[in-house]
């Protein structure tokens, strides 16, 4: 009687993103033993299933993690018995209200059942939905909180339309605005990194960083789903937000505490630092078709679903700058495309050369590569590694570069959570460090808005790259104007190592 219940309800629930996402994160908390004793899943979207046909479009999107197989068919038993269906329209309270009478029959015996409701759907009915959900199917005796999935407006000005109509209906305290990327361990490690060693914090700054660089690549394009990117493109899709965030993190000023406020409060001073994005420091680019050992590799345009003749672009690297006394002049270097040579994210930090270097011509390789650089390899293969150099051994003197590797898969032998996994267990546990606030999405608007219009109103051309390729030529005089590398290109051979 004194546990409380929980009540998850996923909206939009015959979704792509519940399937493969919010269902698998949900059974691998519950395998972990993460989820509360009294917990309820129930599915909501207009599509007619039963609770079995529900029950069964989760399993086929699960892998089951565990080794024991009999222990996790069990397991898997028990998580589908305590998920239910509920059809419904995303307008109608009366709908809502039906919702919540079941959600109340299951909570019945506790005193106390808290309500999370995980939008999964698309943004046009973000408002419509948080009504009815509010005004009919809050939790009458504990918390309600929201989930709220990305895209959070096109531009500042959706934004804050958006945003005034969610908080008509919300609480900022009740809503979890999402960016999966926060979730993903290296850059919760991030911090950690940096305010729980001595040796990086006195370096992380403009005397002793040359640049910092931000690469997001897939090595696939929209395969078919390209009617939702075009309307977006790459930098509403990754820049504005995921980039965005890795940024702040990377460079805001040690927070108070670790509280959430604390932190947001740090990753806000740093947006609204920055300074406005010039169009010269942007480029834009999108893929093409390829054909290349006698494979064909579609281009952007000949996905059916894309509108002809689109100037979506699918690739764009932008040179940002903060103007605070830490990071004065160091290039904030970002990069992010579909359809490249290769699939990573990486942070990649190149310190400045060592001055009055004695070993400058004993160096095996150029300048450039033989300084410093700290690379956080998000994804694939988890790494933190650390390019230093190195005596070759024997006679004589001769210097190369090796790392100091930190490869997560040969030191912890362990699964990785999923970034939703952690996110969701971070809104049950009403942590919001991992997520956005509003005043961090307005700075991250204002800073993007601009160069998104001027984009779009002067129908600038973005400059075509091979399919599989390292993307345009235009990102290269970008960084060459900066006096930088991309460091994935000119160690492009450290991803196909790993
Ligand atoms: P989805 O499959 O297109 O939509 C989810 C559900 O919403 C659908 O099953 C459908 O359910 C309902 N729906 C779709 N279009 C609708 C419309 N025009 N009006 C009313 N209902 C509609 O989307 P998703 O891929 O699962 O993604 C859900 C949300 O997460 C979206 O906002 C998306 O932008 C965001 N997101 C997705 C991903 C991803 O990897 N997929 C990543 C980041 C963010 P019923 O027809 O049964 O009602």
């Amino acid at each position: 009687w004194t546990k409380s219940a929980l009540s998850i309800v996923v909206v939009g629930a015959s979704g792509d993103l519940a399937r493969k996402k919010i269902y698998p994160s949900l059974f691998a908390l519950y395998n972990d033993g993460m989820l509360p004793e009294y917990f309820n899943i129930f599915g909501y979207a207009r599509s007619k299933m039963s609770d079995a046909e529900f029950r069964e479009y989760i399993a086929s999107g699960l892998t089951c993690r565990l080794s024991n197989k009999d222990e996790c068919g069990d397991k898997l038993e028990e998580f589908l018995d305590r998920c239910f269906y509920h059809a419904g329209q995303y307008s109608d309270s009366k709908d809502f209200a039906a919702l919540s009478e079941r959600m109340a029959a299951k909570e019945e015996g506790r005193k106390k059942a808290d309500r999370i409701f995980y939008l999964s759907i698309p943004p046009s009915i973000f408002t419509q939905v948080a009504a009815c959900a509010s005004d009919a199917a809050s939790s009458p005796s504990g918390w309600t909180r929201v989930i709220v999935e990305k895209p959070f407006g096109r531009d500042l000005e959706s934004f804050r339309e958006l945003s005034e109509e969610l908080n008509q209906h919300l609480t900022e305290d009740q809503m979890y605005r999402i960016d999966h990327y926060l979730g993903k361990e290296l850059i919760e490690n991030l911090t950690v990194l940096r305010f729980a060693n001595l040796v990086f914090e006195p370096l992380w700054s403009r005397q002793f960083i040359r640049n910092v660089q931000v690469i997001f690549s897939e090595d696939f394009g929209t395969e078919g789903r390209g009617g939702y990117f075009d309307e977006y493109g790459i930098i509403r899709d990754v820049i504005q937000n995921h980039l965005l965030q890795i940024v702040a993190l990377f460079a805001m000023e040690q927070p108070v505490s670790l509280d959430a406020e604390d932190i947001r409060n740090e990753k806000v001073k740093v947006l609204k630092s920055m300074r406005k994005i010039d169009m010269d420091d942007v480029v834009i680019g999108q893929y093409r078709g390829r054909t290349t050992k006698g494979n064909h590799y579609p281009g952007y345009l000949d996905d059916k679903t894309v509108p002809p003749g689109s100037l979506c672009p699918t690739f764009s690297a932008v040179a940002m700058f903060i103007n605070n006394a830490r990071w004065d002049g160091v290039p904030f270097l970002l990069k992010a495309g579909k359809a490249l040579h290769s699939r990573r994210a990486e942070i990649r930090v190149q310190f400045r050369h060592v001055p009055g270097n004695l070993y400058r011509n004993k160096l095996g390789v150029d300048l450039d590569r033989a300084t410093n650089e700290l690379v956080i390899r998000i994804q694939p293969n988890e790494a933190i590694y650390l390019k230093v150099n190195n005596k070759v051994p024997g006679l004589g003197l001769r210097l190369d570069v090796q790392k100091l590797d930190l490869t997560y898969k040969s030191i912890y032998n362990k699964h990785l959570p999923d970034a939703y996994e952690r996110l969701i267990l971070d809104v049950i546990n009403g942590d919001k460090r991992l997520f956005i606030r509003n005043d961090e999405l307005e700075a991250a608007w204002g800073l993007f808005t601009p160069i998104l219009q001027e984009i779009e109103e002067k129908q600038i051309a973005p400059e075509l790259y091979p399919y599989g390729s390292r993307g345009p030529v235009g990102a290269h005089y970008l960084a060459a104007k900066y006096g930088v590398r991309w460091g994935d290109i000119m160690n492009s051979e450290e991803l196909e190592s790993v």
